[in-house]
């Protein structure tokens, strides 16, 4: 197996994983979505809200803000030791006071933890005109994405890595392969027509229906995959990746000490 990082920041992080097979990419893209434990806000008590938003749409919205958190400080309510009853180490309080007029964003959120705050600051959440105020105090706990989609880890989406073969091309075609491409794969150096860059490829097979002789032959490469991974969540996208594998790696764990019973 080998992995290639190909493009990488906060929110994105783009890789190549070869020598494995399409039932891996499927488990290791499923456990990123719905069964990483990201932090999102799941109560929320008001004291005051005469805005015009309704108690319950304000606590969707404030459901969906991403939460950073540190991951060996809290424990999925269902695993901590105070028995689901919420403790410090499954629960965070975050509280909001403002009076209108204003727009309330997310970095309003006051939190009790430092290592909890919105991973993006200015997501506005709803506006108070003159006289209207809100005050509340919610409460986030962890959770996953099989649960609800406000606890969705990452956006995640994967392609098997192209392999694009290029035969003889006659002089007079080589623009029009160039320009057939809608992702720019391919340009022409000293006349002949190469590839800049195959994970670009989205398999469209423009260049293969422009082939009247079969010039160019794309084909996926089926142990190969691009995976692209958007974080949905408060966590870094490269991290979702890392506690995916680490999912994995307990599943895994469990599985062998289940078999080892059975003996
Ligand atoms: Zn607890």
């Amino acid at each position: 197996m080998e992995v290639k990082i190909l493009e990488r920041n906060d929110r994105e992080i783009k890789f190549l994983v070869s020598g494995v097979k399409s039932s891996f990419a499927g488990a290791l893209r499923r456990v990123m979505i719905s069964e990483v434990p990201t932090m999102a806000i799941e109560w929320v008590e008001y004291n005051t809200n005469t805005s015009a938003m309704p108690d319950e749409v304000l606590a969707n919205r404030l459901g969906q803000v991403p939460l950073t958190y540190d991951p060996k400080a809290y424990n999925l309510k269902k695993d901590c030791k105070c028995d689901n009853k919420g403790c410090s180490r499954c629960e965070v309080k975050l509280v909001l006071k403002k009076k209108g007029p204003a727009m309330v964003y997310s970095d309003d959120l006051k939190t009790t933890d430092k290592s909890v705050v919105p991973f993006i600051e200015k997501i506005p959440l709803v506006e108070l005109f003159a006289d209207q105020e809100l005050e509340f105090v919610a409460t986030a706990q962890l959770g996953m994405g099989r649960e609800h989609s406000k606890w969705q880890g990452a956006v995640v989406g994967y392609k098997n890595l192209p392999s694009i073969k290029i035969g003889d091309i006659a002089k007079e075609d080589l623009d029009k392969f160039v320009k057939v491409c809608p992702r720019d794969v391919f340009k022409t150096k000293d006349g002949k027509l190469i590839v800049t860059d195959p994970v670009k490829c989205i398999l469209c097979m423009n260049c293969v229906e422009a082939s009247r002789k079969g010039e160019v032959e794309v084909t996926p490469v089926e142990d190969a995959f691009v995976f692209t991974v958007e974080t949905a969540s408060g966590i870094r996208a490269e991290d979702v990746v890392q506690m995916a594998t680490e999912v994995l790696g307990e599943k895994m764990k469990e599985f062998q000490k289940e078999l080892k019973k059975l003996k």
